[in-house]
């Protein structure tokens, strides 16, 4: 009987994409699929750690299906795989933690999922032999370093008509708070040949609406010599960048509308703002991550930009992209932050109105420079602070929604 498999993704769209890409190579072999957790023979679960939050629903969520004496018994369970960014920052010490976990796979090593699936099926450990230990049963893959690019081309879609595209992985901000340049690797960029084969593909499939991905795609950069445009044209260039693509992306044909995630503003400029005017397709929707109003705190977090550069962008965007969008990731709470910090963060907020802002407390995370920090404001100012910002932002967004924007 075909073995049936239940995936529960968490955290970003990048997370969202990856789960579909590991759902296709799975399909291909012939697993089936099931929303139903109690009928799965296989649990993925593909993991964020970006907040402490975020890892603790995991783990609550792995503990359900230990078995009474928390033994690994493939009798009386499914087999349970960690994937994602939390089996990158733990590795094999997953293990110790959730023994009931039978295999653990980084971002940059999905693709070996199938051909791991069959050899614990098989009852081989990673060096091929029948285990003798129950630690010998544990696979875990976790090196990684790149993507075979023919992952993405499995041709699975969620979705009918909407398809999230991976332009680039990883990312070398290390912005100080931010744990994914240690669990995603440095960034690397996705060929545009590639990018470009992937959505004439997904046309195919009767897909009309496309999501460009990246942790900073303003950055994106290929290295590459000719492009035939879709009319037939061919174009040389010595390197894509960003804005290039989304040219390129807006003559395809069969594309109805695209859209981007996430810039960072300090690779943002008026360019971008011209192409967003420029590119029919393209939706007038920016998603520009401010995290802090505060220039101190901006400093501290390493983002590359001051608190006039954001407002002045945004000036930007709105004089030039007619009726667009604007929408933030804002911090409370990191270290050292003072009511006076995050009044600026709060007038800021006032002050841009954003359509809609995701407000996240501070966290510290494994690795990262701040978590060197005292994490010295306490729970229920972060709480009070968060509470204050969300507050804010609802009445916005309420004025918006009224107004029909
Ligand atoms: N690459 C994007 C950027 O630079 O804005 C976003 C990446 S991150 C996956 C999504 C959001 O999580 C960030 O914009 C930030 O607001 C939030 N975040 C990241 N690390 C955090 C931490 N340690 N504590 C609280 N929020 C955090
Ligand atoms: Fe994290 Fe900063 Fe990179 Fe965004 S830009 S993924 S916040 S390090």
């Amino acid at each position: 009987m075909r073995k049936k498999i239940f995936v529960r993704t968490y955290g970003c769209q990048m997370n969202v994409r990856d789960s579909e890409v590991i759902c296709g190579l799975l399909r291909k072999e012939g697993y089936k699929f099931t929303d139903e957790v109690d009928k799965a023979d296989i649990i993925l679960f593909n993991t964020c750690s970006v907040r402490q939050h975020a890892e603790d629903k995991v783990w609550s969520q792995v503990g359900r299906f230990k078995n009474k004496k928390g033994t690994v018994l493939y009798e009386n369970r499914p087999l349970i795989g960690i994937v994602g960014c939390i089996a990158q920052n733990y590795k094999e010490k997953i293990f110790e933690q959730a023994p009931n976990v039978d295999f653990v796979v980084g971002p940059s090593d999905i693709d070996k999922i199938p051909g791991i699936i069959k050899r614990i099926f098989r009852g081989q450990s990673p060096s091929g032999t029948v285990p003798s230990t129950l630690f010998e049963m544990k696979i875990w893959e976790t090196d990684g370093d790149s993507r075979p690019e023919e992952i993405y081309h499995t041709g699975f879609y969620e979705d009918k008509e909407h398809a999230y595209v991976v332009i680039s992985e990883g990312c070398s901000n290390f912005c100080s708070y931010c744990v994914v340049p240690y669990v995603r690797g440095p960034l690397r960029n996705r060929g545009y040949k590639d990018i470009l084969k992937e959505i004439e593909e997904a046309i195919d499939k009767g897909i009309t609406k496309i999501t460009l991905l990246g942790q900073n795609v303003n950055a994106y950069k290929s290295q590459s010599q000719c492009v035939s445009l879709p009319e037939g044209d061919k174009v040389t260039m010595s390197q894509v960048n960003f804005i290039d693509l989304l040219k390129i992306i807006n003559g395809i044909k069969g594309l109805k509308e695209f859209s981007f995630i996430t810039s960072h503003p300090k690779d943002t400029a008026i360019e971008l703002f011209k192409a967003m005017e420029d590119c029919a397709k393209l939706k007038k929707y920016l998603h520009l991550p401010v995290q802090s109003g505060s220039d101190r705190i901006l400093k501290l977090m390493n983002r590359g930009y001051n608190r006039k550069f954001y407002l002045d962008l945004i000036n930007n965007y709105r004089k030039i992209v007619k009726g667009g969008q604007v929408t933030t990731d804002i911090i409370v709470g990191f270290p050292t932050e003072t009511q006076n910090d995050f009044q600026d963060t709060y007038d800021l907020v006032k002050n841009v109105q954003f359509n809609a802002a995701f407000i996240f407390k501070y966290s510290p995370r494994p690795n990262t420079q701040a978590a060197n920090m005292v994490d010295d404001v306490l729970k229920s100012e972060k709480e009070k602070r968060h509470r204050l910002i969300l507050e804010l932002q609802k009445g916005i967004s309420k004025e918006y929604a009224k107004s029909g924007y």
